[in-house]
């Protein structure tokens, strides 16, 4: 099998890494930064509007909604190389609500939101999971009640990203509670400033912060209702299918085991380079093995897109390893640096400017986000391997 890419696509990712090089406003190889972090959003914002004057960060829309109809590899392609250089630069209203719009909005709200969208001016937050809704997000009790023009808002979203300055959060709420749980179910735009919305901030083990957000009597336009009302579920559920193919997550992995790698190479343990201990040599080793594995998955899920296949089991795939890959991947470079490792960014003696110690304590979550790995695994099992449902 021959997997290189066409002359063009080389080209194309040449052109992106050199436009990385000299336009984005941070040091990618020194500074980790966080989207969801208010400092940082801004910074990922800028950046992003000189990506929307190129055109990429809707290429992959249809050029009747101001895109390219790029090819799904050279969404990836331009994934990976934004990956690999640590830019966040992939927005949840480019790749889901977008895309939701054109297939499920009004002409208003297409009209409305998407060239909006497309110039990176909304930041978005994902209002799905509750305190008491996550893997079984359907039993989510959020309510949202018609009265005149609007629907009537009372009830809470948890771990979501709206304390990062986010001006509109795309939501699930329930419009009717005595139908079965996934049909009473409806989608709604909410605009975060809003009367009747408190967010308050959820501190992470990795300095950073998540938001609860509570709704006491927020008025929402009928017109940001998204489909038909109750059938929320179905758009919503859509909206996972538009989630990112998951290159991003090898891409980064093969740049920390780049630093890992001349971190071994550079250093002393023992008496002798930590890159002679035949037991680092064997899991490093072992770790590119992997990221490459899981590279061809992303691809493949690419491809299938491309050939307009739905990637179901084999997304679930793809989380799973690659979540899993990345907690593996920092903990072995966790190992590797010591004691030292556990230096947080701000010390001076933390090695490669505690982005390892940073990120380790964040992998943690990335088993939990978009659907733990149970839950992957479940999915696996039932549609993959056509287990009965336990
Ligand atoms: C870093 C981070 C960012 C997030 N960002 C967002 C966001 O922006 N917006 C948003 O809406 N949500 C967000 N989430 C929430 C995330 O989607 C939920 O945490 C996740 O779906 C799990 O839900 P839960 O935390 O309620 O755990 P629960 O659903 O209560 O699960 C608890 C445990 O039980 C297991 N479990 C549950 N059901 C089953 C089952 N049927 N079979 C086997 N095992 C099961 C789970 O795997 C887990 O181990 C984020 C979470 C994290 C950690």
């Amino acid at each position: 099998m021959d997997f290189k890419l066409a002359i063009e696509d080389e080209e194309f990712r040449a052109e992106v890494g050199e436009f990385v090089e000299s336009q984005l406003p941070w040091n990618w190889r020194e500074r980790a930064v966080d989207a969801e972090e208010p400092e940082d959003a801004v910074l990922v914002q800028e950046f992003k509007k000189k990506l929307a004057e190129r055109g990429w960060l809707t290429m992959a829309w249809p050029e009747e909604y101001g895109g390219q109809a790029a090819p799904h590899l050279r969404q990836m392609i331009f994934n990976e190389e934004m990956a690999y250089r640590g830019v966040p630069a992939g927005d949840p209203g480019v790749r889901m609500v977008g895309p939701i719009l054109m297939l499920y909005g009004t002409d208003e709200q297409k009209e409305y939101f998407l060239p909006r969208i497309a110039q990176a001016e909304i930041d978005w937050a994902q209002g799905y999971s509750e305190p008491d809704s996550g893997s079984d997000l359907a039993s989510l009790q959020t309510r949202a009640v018609e009265d005149g023009d609007d629907y009537v808002i009372n009830g809470s979203k948890i771990w979501n990203s709206a304390h990062a300055g986010c001006n509109w959060m795309f939501m699930l709420a329930r419009t009717d509670p005595d139908a079965p749980k996934h049909r009473g179910i409806s989608f709604l735009l909410t605009e975060m400033d809003a009367a009747g919305i408190t967010v308050e901030k959820i501190p992470m083990m990795w300095d950073a912060y998540r938001s609860l957000v509570t709704f006491e009597d927020v008025r929402v336009p009928k017109k940001n209702l998204v489909g038909e009302e109750n059938r929320g579920w179905y758009v919503g559920a859509a909206l996972l299918d538009f989630e990112r193919s998951g290159v991003d997550r090898p891409a980064r992995a093969k740049r920390v085991l780049e630093d890992l790698v001349e971190f071994a190479k550079n250093n002393r343990r023992n008496g002798r380079p930590i890159s002679e201990d035949p037991v680092i040599r064997d899991r490093l080793a072992d770790m590119a093995v992997r990221i490459e594995a899981c590279r061809m998955m992303c691809y493949n899920v690419a491809w299938m897109q491309s050939e307009e296949l739905i990637p179901n089991k084999e997304a679930s795939i793809t989380k799973a390893f690659g979540s899993e890959l990345m907690q593996a991947l920092y903990g072995l470079g966790m190992q590797i640096m010591g004691l030292y490792g556990q230096l947080d960014p701000e010390s001076k003696w933390a090695p490669l400017q505690g982005r390892i110690e940073n990120a380790y304590m964040r992998s943690g979550g990335g088993t939990v986000a978009a659907g733990t790995s149970e839950i992957q695994r479940n999915v696996i099992a039932t549609r993959g391997l056509g287990l009965p449902r336990g």
